[in-house]
């Protein structure tokens, strides 16, 4: 028999049941959390949860005791960047193709030995990752890729330096990003389609590390947005998710119909009202807005986007906390790869500064989060029927929520059904 370090179902290790017992289940639907709570695993799926005494394992079922431990569903980072370290625009140009891809690997073990379990890519992982994913090569979460926002000529997303050069990566496959005018963006969405994305993500309003804009100034009108969420119905109302910092970005994006907001920062009252109204995700992505402040005073940004990142984290979080308070529906996403991989739980911490209860928090980043990549019928709760992704703690995040960021209290990782982390 092949001898896995991940225990895995699939390579014939006998038990194709597994009975979680002695946790605290908090199930992401935000009830009163059930101590002493079992879950029945049969393959992938939540076969049956409930009291411990209300559930009786099958023959041949692997019991695991978690020790009064806690017992949540597989947490989600709706904003990701699994093929990025960092963001360097000089890592284009010194780093071989190849390399990429191998820190992806190690990108996608943090991510997921975590706790997070799904993740929404919101830029740069393509349909070959994410094939090599599901076929099981190596640890993942389970993913929604974007492949390639699109951007206008000299947006968020054109690497053209003043130099001439062109920092973009690319290869084979790979779709363009650069658009102008609605049938270009109609042309480009459907070449980012053809590429594999599951989801359309744009680039409304300039960035924070990019070369050759402001993250205020408006990118795309109203009506080369429509085009892109209208490609993306016509997959099957598949959704659109957008980069925005600046109130006019934001505004225009929810009037054209997206259904998430990435960043958000200078959202004004209007902006919020219009996204409160329109069901309209908000993603504030803390950890990076945070993280990179940090980095800003200390010197270890370039130039470029120093002054940018120190000034944005304030005006951020007040923002936001106006979002919150005006009823914006809030999600937990990182900007992961912008900023280092794994410190994605740290956003709920971040979600609680602003003014979230922990148990507010924790669905920000399951249930609701999986109703914002429209996968609210698997994931996201832990529920009879739903795919088995389960992490289990040691601590009661209802108590610390910023124990969640201490990998040492993530005990158990469990995806798919499958055990990828366990120190129980
Ligand atoms: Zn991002």
């Amino acid at each position: 028999m092949k001898v896995s370090k991940y225990h895995n179902f699939k390579e014939g290790i006998a038990m194709k049941s597994l009975l979680i017992i002695n946790g605290t289940i908090i199930s992401g639907n935000g009830n009163e959390p059930l101590q002493n709570g079992a879950i029945l695993v049969e393959n992938n799926i939540i076969k049956d949860i409930g009291p411990r005494n209300s559930i009786k394992p099958p023959e041949n079922c692997q019991i695991i005791d978690v020790d009064g431990s806690f017992i949540l569903p597989g947490f989600i980072d709706t904003h990701i960047h699994l093929m990025s370290n960092g963001f360097r625009m000089e890592d284009t140009m010194y780093n071989p193709l190849a390399l990429h891809f191998y820190h992806a690997l190690e990108n996608m073990k943090l991510t997921l030995e975590a706790g997070v379990t799904s993740v929404r890519d919101a830029g740069l992982a393509d349909i070959g990752v994410k094939m090599a994913a599901e076929q099981g090569l190596f640890p993942s979460p389970r993913m929604q890729i974007s492949v390639m926002p699109l951007s206008i000529s000299g947006g968020h997303f054109d690497f053209n330096l003043n130099s001439g050069f062109d920092m973009k990566i690319s290869y084979p496959g790979y779709p363009e990003s650069i658009c102008d005018g609605p049938d270009e963006v109609r042309k480009r969405s459907r070449e980012v389609l053809r590429a594999g994305a599951d989801v359309l993500k744009v680039m409304v309003t300039g960035g924070v590390m990019s070369a050759n804009d402001r993250p205020e100034f408006i990118q795309f009108t109203v009506d080369e947005l429509k085009v892109v969420v209208e490609e993306a119905q016509f997959r099957g109302g598949m959704k659109v998710m957008a980069h925005a910092h600046g109130a006019g970005g934001i505004k225009n994006a929810v009037k054209a119909g997206i259904y998430s907001i990435e960043h958000g920062t200078y959202a004004d009252k209007e902006a919020c009202q219009m996204m409160a109204q329109a069901g309209t995700y908000l993603v504030p992505t803390f950890v990076v807005i945070n993280l990179n402040r940090k980095k800003a005073l200390a010197g270890e940004l370039p130039e470029y986007s120093r002054k940018g990142a120190i000034e944005i984290a304030k005006v951020h979080k007040e923002n936001m906390q106006m979002a919150y308070e005006l009823g914006v529906n809030i999600v937990a996403g990182t900007d992961c790869g912008v900023v280092e991989h794994g410190l994605n739980l740290l956003e709920l911490t971040y979600l609680c500064d602003m003014g979230m209860e922990p148990m507010e928090a924790i669905q920000a980043a399951t249930k609701k989060a999986a109703e914002c990549l429209g996968w609210q019928n698997k994931v996201g709760t832990l529920e009879k029927g739903k795919l088995a992704d389960i992490v289990v703690v040691k601590k009661d995040p209802l108590d610390d929520i910023s124990s969640l960021t201490d990998k040492e209290n993530i005990l158990m990782v469990i995806k798919d059904g499958k055990i990828y982390k366990n120190t129980l």
